[in-house]
């Protein structure tokens, strides 16, 4: 026991500490002293004096029954060599490394093995774009042959270029890759690893009805693919048109964040309350007084959420939602609803 190897010791086994309380260090190491100290030709063979030194001080553990000794691998923990573990040792590899997860995320991602090479050329920068061939043939052109706009790295072509652009927002993710900026891909890769920044963009539509007695609104969220999702409707103190709008707007503010969604885009039928928001963001002193809190009661709701838009939208695309607002205004039915909830009378 107790000899140092570079990269194992011999030791009995790894056993709890024994308890020497009488005499502050092990027994065995205590006889071995007593009959070998005197012969320092045994010590050097046998023993180093550092190791001796760690028996004494605990620092290594003795078992509490006589074992019979055996080799055990420090680096791995439960003492088994691997030429894996041995090639990390050598090339002085640590755990748990950045490095290393984003290849195990690569390499255990749900893809075809082809795009998982083509992930790692990319994310090992080994994709031969012009950034790269520019030092093998210098004064070769290096602009991006998409767009002629940027220099053509990997980053750009896949990522930040306007037709790579319009590629992630055409996909189920419905990604705007405008409202990110990495200066690398290992920091794509972070922000990507995150499941609720690769949700999709959830659409939200509202609309106002303005009666006799009194008004109601409606709020529909949909997903990209135009699946209903939630309705909100509710009852409103406005009986002009842009401040019932905003309010309507506000409402599905309020209720995406309750709701949890991260990216939303507003669409009204109302081009006078989507400019106010849209001229508010520049300067709400502007604004009309009326108008000034449910602007600022909108962004404060919208804050919560990562991305939000507000966009106009043709009255016939609001159908929906104004024909909600009608029906809620009609039968005075207020709240949150899943779309299982209506009976074939809407
Ligand atoms: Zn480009």
């Amino acid at each position: 026991m107790g000899t140092r190897h570079p990269f194992g010791l011999t030791l009995g086994s790894l056993g709890t500490t024994p308890n020497w309380p009488h005499l502050g260090m092990p027994l065995m190491v205590l006889a071995w002293l007593a009959t070998l100290s005197s012969t320092t030709i045994g010590t050097r063979i046998w023993y180093e004096a550092g190791s001796v030194l760690r028996m004494l001080e605990g620092y290594i553990t003795l078992p509490s029954r006589p074992k019979e000794d055996g080799w055990l691998w420090l680096p791995a923990p439960n003492g088994h060599v691997s030429v894996k573990l041995a090639y990390r040792v050598v090339k002085n590899l640590q755990g748990n490394l950045d490095s290393d997860s984003k290849w195990r995320f690569v390499w255990g991602a749900k893809m075809h093995n082809r795009l998982k090479f083509f992930w790692w050329k990319i994310l090992s920068y080994n994709l031969l774009t012009k950034e790269r061939l520019i030092t093998i043939f210098p004064g070769m052109d290096t602009l991006c042959p998409m767009c002629s706009l940027a220099i053509e790295s990997s980053l750009h072509l896949f990522w930040e270029c306007e037709y790579a652009r319009a590629i992630w927002f055409g996909c189920s993710w419905q990604m705007r890759t405008s409202t990110t900026s990495f200066s690398s891909w290992d920091d794509w890769l972070k922000w990507f690893s995150i499941p609720q920044n690769r949700l999709g963009w959830i659409m939200c539509n509202s609309d106002i009805s303005i009666g006799k007695t009194q008004s109601a609104g409606a709020v529909i969220f949909r997903q990209e693919d135009n699946k209903i999702v939630k309705i909100v409707t509710f009852l409103s103190n406005y009986c002009d048109p842009l401040p019932g709008e905003l309010q309507a707007i506000c409402e599905g503010a309020a209720s995406a964040r309750l709701l949890g969604y991260k990216n939303v885009i507003f669409f009204s039928d109302s081009a006078a309350a989507v400019d106010s928001i849209r001229n508010a963001r520049s300067n709400l002193s502007k604004l009309h007084h009326n108008l000034r809190d449910l602007i600022t009661n909108l962004v404060e709701a919208a804050s919560a959420l990562s991305n939000w838009e507000t966009h106009w939208t043709p009255r016939q695309h609001n159908g929906v939602a104004h024909a909600l607002a009608r029906w809620a205004n009609r039968n005075n039915h207020f709240g949150v609803f899943d779309l299982a909830d209506f009976d074939g009378s809407l």
